[in-house]
């Protein structure tokens, strides 16, 4: 399968381009990470799942992976929190950088290389406006340090967004009246009252939002890496802000793949809270949703599309995940059958080949999900009509676990199993045991028991096989 190639729109081109890494075999990535003054809503998680997929989709196709997520730990929203708590702003941060990685546990999201906090890379901030500053990229007024545009001709070739010079009322950030030119951002804001500030050589200050993602990209990737990704409102101004600073300081390209997540709506509508459809994922799990249900709602919708969020589509996640469940428990306690099966090693390539395909178009998750149902009714195909060997078992699940590498969605233990799994499949060999020996009392006070916890078994050719309702 080494012939299917991944596939990535890149914002940039607005084209689908071939993946190359730049150093062979390691793809190095920069995602831009949660301002940490609140938890995680459900949009945001969209974004960071797609960079999930991302990541474990460049380890299937055989990358070694360097992602750098950094934590905005500090801008006007964390710093006005931070001083209406009463707390310092590092301790105010601490708890939601810690509420941050427990979401990302919850939805198994898997960890980054690096998470560097915008607070511990402040010399290199200083650094590099130093460098813009000796380039001529830059003006100071007030105390605060200016990026001039104008000085940086590609200026507008991600978003395409071409501004005019000096348009009234166009100004990019609603605090900065001290531009020369409307399109100029701040890199450096002077020290003010009641915000904390460093001493550098630039002067007394503290960083703009665009600097930090510049300054951390850079240290840890250097000039040039393969992909830098974020949602759709990232990419003005804050990405090609990026660009400017990054590019105009090292003449070098930054980064050389754009990816970016559409947004996350709740039925239909922008999520906010005054419209009372705002959901943190604690505030779903609370409503007792499952996190896997949310993981697999999340991913089911490719992430260049707009992601409708309902409850319908909650429950129909639900039901899917389900239905996987079931048919990898019966997979798993079916009787081996001495014949092959209605399924051969032919059809699992098949699927495994389908599945890759999907990812290699773009983080195609619809289509690398449908792969995975389509073989499933497969399965229960050939389970229904005698059962399947163990070599075809064994290479199905060895496919399932390869595919999971990427979705991640399974049950937690095995391949199959969760909670009380043993439990139940105890009782049901006992079950199969009291009518061998025709104590049918026996076998039907278990079926009812099983009946209590929602169990229906089913006696198939090969042997009983039971599920979940
Ligand atoms: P923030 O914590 O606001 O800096 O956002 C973290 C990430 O979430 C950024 O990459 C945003 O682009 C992304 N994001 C914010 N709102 C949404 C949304 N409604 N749907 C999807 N992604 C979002
Ligand atoms: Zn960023």
């Amino acid at each position: 399968m080494d012939d299917i190639r991944l596939h990535f729109y890149n914002t940039l081109t607005r084209t689908l381009e071939p993946f190359e890494s730049l150093e062979e075999g390691h793809a190095r990535f920069y995602t831009c990470g949660p301002t940490v003054y609140n938890f995680s809503h459900i949009g945001n998680l969209r974004t960071f799942l797609f960079e999930d997929i991302l990541r474990r989709t460049l380890k299937l196709f055989g990358w070694r992976v360097t992602q750098v997520m950094n934590l905005t730990d500090i801008d006007d929203k964390t710093i006005r929190s931070a001083n209406e708590a009463g707390v310092s702003l590092r301790e105010f941060t601490d708890r939601f950088i810690q509420a941050f990685f427990e979401d990302l546990d919850t939805l198994r999201i898997e960890r980054a290389e690096h998470y560097p906090r915008a607070t511990d890379y402040i010399p290199q901030m200083a650094e590099l406006v130093k460098t813009l500053e000796e380039g001529g990229h830059t003006y100071r007024s007030g105390d605060s340090i200016y990026y001039r545009i104008s000085t940086f001709p590609a200026y507008g070739k991600l978003s395409r967004i071409r501004l005019d010079k000096n348009l009234a009322g166009a100004r990019v950030d609603s605090d900065e009246y001290e531009k020369e030119d409307a399109r100029d951002f701040v890199l450096w804001k002077a020290a003010k009252e009641n915000e904390p500030s460093w001493e550098t050589e630039i002067g007394s200050g503290r960083p703009g939002w665009h600097l930090e993602c510049s300054a951390m990209a850079m240290s840890l990737l250097g000039e040039t890496f393969d992909i830098h990704t974020g949602g759709v409102d990232n990419i003005f101004p804050h990405h090609e802000n990026e660009i400017a600073q990054s590019e105009g300081a090292s003449g070098e390209p930054f980064a050389r793949f754009w990816l970016h997540a559409e947004h996350l709506n709740v039925e239909s509508e922008k999520m906010a809270k005054s419209k009372g459809n705002f959901f943190t994922l604690r505030e779903l799990i609370e409503r007792g949703h499952d996190p896997l249900v949310i993981r697999y709602l999340l991913m089911s919708v490719p992430y260049r599309q707009k992601l409708n969020f309902t409850f319908d589509g909650l429950h129909a996640a639900e039901q899917a995940l389900e239905r996987i469940a079931n048919t990898l428990r019966r997979l798993e306690h079916t009787p081996d059958a001495i014949d092959q099966g209605a399924m051969s090693l032919a059809d699992i390539k098949a699927f495994l080949r389908h599945f890759r395909e999907g990812l290699a178009d773009d983080l195609n998750t619809a289509k690398a999900l449908a792969a995975l149902h389509t073989v499933l009714r497969q399965v229960n195909t050939a389970l229904d009509s005698g059962g399947l060997s163990a070599e075809i078992k064994q290479a199905l699940f060895g496919a399932f676990k390869e595919a999971d590498s990427v979705l991640g969605i399974f049950p937690e233990t095995g391949t199959s199993s969760t909670g009380d799994d043993d439990e139940i499949q105890a009782l049901v060999e006992e079950r199969t045991e009291a009518r061998k020996n025709k104590d049918f009392a026996r076998s039907d006070a278990i079926r009812d028991e099983l009946a209590t916890r929602n169990i229906v078994i089913e006696d198939t050719p090969p042997g009983p096989v039971w599920r979940r309702q």
